[in-house]
């Protein structure tokens, strides 16, 4: 036996191992381990384990044994269920015990159990036995060991806090992550702490290079004046306070994209009122600022547009109508000519935009049959011809024999009408106006090509947007609302097409077009040619 001031001493000595390791490491079989081994020594025993409440609340699973191995556990069962009951007599325990230990030829002589208490509620147990036949617990062995569950019960309810804490955690990225908002969470000093994916898909970023960068070098927001708001006019540092600050402006993403973001910050403070950090969450409003500049330059170009003509119309009618005014044949013919182009361009204009209407409401019918588009092209550019000016030449450049395309005859003369006058139109200094096509599989492919001013390549894919023009001398001095190319395109995706452009600014342009042939002028099937009849 050993001595009383020594004993008491490795007693402390352990229990302090065993709450640094409770401290030190959050493996909870490593600590529940050290605690059934320094329990078994402490009380003179030969085995031990320790058992919790795993799943239902009356079974009762071995976590970890000292010299018991894991393929003798199952036979603890019948003991442990006697144990969980928790009204178990000294007998009935007593045969159980007996029982284990023919089972696995082990000498469990002696036995004591203790519960580990969670705030009075029982988690688990420890169990230690001896090999000795006479030598019984004592009231000492149990205050012991009791010490020894209390620890255990500890490093338990630490591992279980610490698991759903994790989890918790676990939960809030994921929802973090998969949010399509972006979402950054900022420390005190303004520096990203978590960047999640929409955030690395609207900036650029990724999430490597955004962390611990301060954010409004991540996520620079530009007024109108193309100042950056984050750095000169924080949200976030913005007096008096407001709980959810927002900034709405520019940011140009790492690629060099530009994008129209919206910030709303949700930030914290100390008792200090110091600040402690914030979420933000970003949203792309790209989409809708366009729509907000497109609404403005509809009204500006549409008033304009409705307007040019309506005057030049009023302004005829008012002069060839003046009762103290005679004119000529000539000069009647020539106003009332005036006022009848103007009133088409009005009625097209109209055309276009009740056009764009049925398409946001739902597409475009089409009146689907067989075209061919050499005589329609011909057609249309006579009328051209007659009515340009001597600088242009117009070439047809279709293949003898240019199979029909399935499509509708009217709303591909129209596609092929807006191209044809733009390619007159941008082309100030006349030229060739080339219309051709070729067949590609069971598709045409249709191009009209000038050799007019071009188009620059940022422009090249925006001027197949509602109401865009771009902004250049000529597209000041030549009318239009913007809208020719966006109903081209939208006409012919409507047929499964598609339209493209290509262009060299200063020497010209080439509009290319695909329609489906019509399926009667496809190649014949070998096969099915070769079927009798
Ligand atoms: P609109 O001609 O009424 O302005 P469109 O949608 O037909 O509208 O064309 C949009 C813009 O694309 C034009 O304003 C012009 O700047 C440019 N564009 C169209 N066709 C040509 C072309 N063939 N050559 C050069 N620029 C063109």
């Amino acid at each position: 036996m050993f001595d009383l001031s020594d004993y008491q001493l490795r007693q402390r000595d352990y229990l302090l191992r065993i709450s640094q390791a409770i401290s030190a490491q959050l493996d909870l079989q490593a600590v529940l381990g050290l605690v059934v081994e320094y329990a078994v020594e402490l009380v003179a025993g030969n085995y031990g384990f320790i058992a919790l409440f795993e799943g239902s609340e009356d079974e009762l699973r071995i976590a970890v044994a000292h010299q018991i191995t894991p393929d003798q556990y199952a036979a603890f069962k019948p003991l442990l269920q006697v144990l969980a009951s928790g009204a178990a007599s000294r007998e009935q325990s007593g045969r159980e015990l007996w029982l284990v230990a023919e089972q696995l030829g082990l000498p469990l002589r002696q036995m004591v159990g203790l519960p580990l208490l969670i705030r009075g509620r029982p988690i688990g147990m420890i169990v230690v036995f001896r090999a000795a036949v006479n030598v019984a617990f004592t009231v000492a062995d149990r205050a012991l060991i009791e010490a020894f569950a209390s620890q255990a019960a500890i490093a338990v309810q630490n591992a279980r806090l610490y698991q759903a804490a994790v989890q918790e955690q676990e939960r809030l990225n994921a929802i973090i992550e998969q949010s399509a908002d972006g979402v950054m969470i900022l420390d005190r000093r303004w520096r990203i702490t978590t960047f999640n994916r929409a955030m690395e898909l609207l900036t650029g970023w990724s999430r490597e290079e955004a962390l611990g960068r301060p954010c409004a070098e991540v996520l620079g927001i530009h007024n109108e004046q193309d100042v950056n708001i984050c750095l000169v006019n924080c949200p976030l540092q913005r007096l008096p306070r407001v709980p959810n600050p927002t900034a709405e402006g520019k940011i140009t993403t790492r690629d060099g994209r530009e994008r129209y973001v919206s910030s709303r910050y949700s930030p914290t403070y100390g008792p200090d009122d110091e600040f402690l950090g914030a979420i933000a969450n970003v949203r792309d409003v790209t989409a809708r600022k366009l729509e907000e500049q497109q609404q403005a330059t509809f009204v500006s170009v549409i008033s304009h547009e409705l307007k040019t003509p309506v005057a030049i119309i009023k302004g005829y009618a008012g002069t060839l109508g003046r009762p103290d005014a005679t004119w000529d044949e000539a000069t009647l013919r020539d106003g009332l000519q005036v006022i009848e182009e103007e009133a088409d361009r009005l009625n097209e204009l109209i055309g276009n935009l009740l056009d764009v209407s049925r398409l946001q409401a739902g597409g475009l019918r089409l009146h689907l049959g067989p075209v061919d588009l050499p005589a329609l092209t011909a057609r249309l550019t006579q009328g051209l011809a007659a009515t340009a000016s001597d600088q242009f030449e117009f070439q047809l450049r279709f293949p003898p024999s240019f199979p029909p395309v399935h499509a509708d005859e009217e709303r591909i003369r129209m596609v092929l009408a807006n191209l044809l006058s733009n390619a007159v139109k941008y082309s100030p200094q006349g030229g060739v106006v080339r219309v051709g096509g070729w067949t590609e599989g069971d598709q045409a492919l249709i191009y009209v090509s000038d050799q007019g001013v071009g188009i620059a390549p940022e422009d090249q894919q925006r001027v197949f947007e509602r109401f865009y023009r771009v902004d250049n001398s000529l597209g000041r001095q030549t009318q239009g609302a913007g809208l020719g190319l966006y109903l081209a395109r939208a006409i012919v995706e409507a047929h499964g097409g598609q339209l493209r452009v290509e262009s060299q600014p200063g020497r010209g342009s080439r509009f290319i077009f695909t329609l489906p042939l019509e399926r009667r002028s496809l190649a014949v099937d070998p096969d099915r040619a070769a079927t009798p009849q």
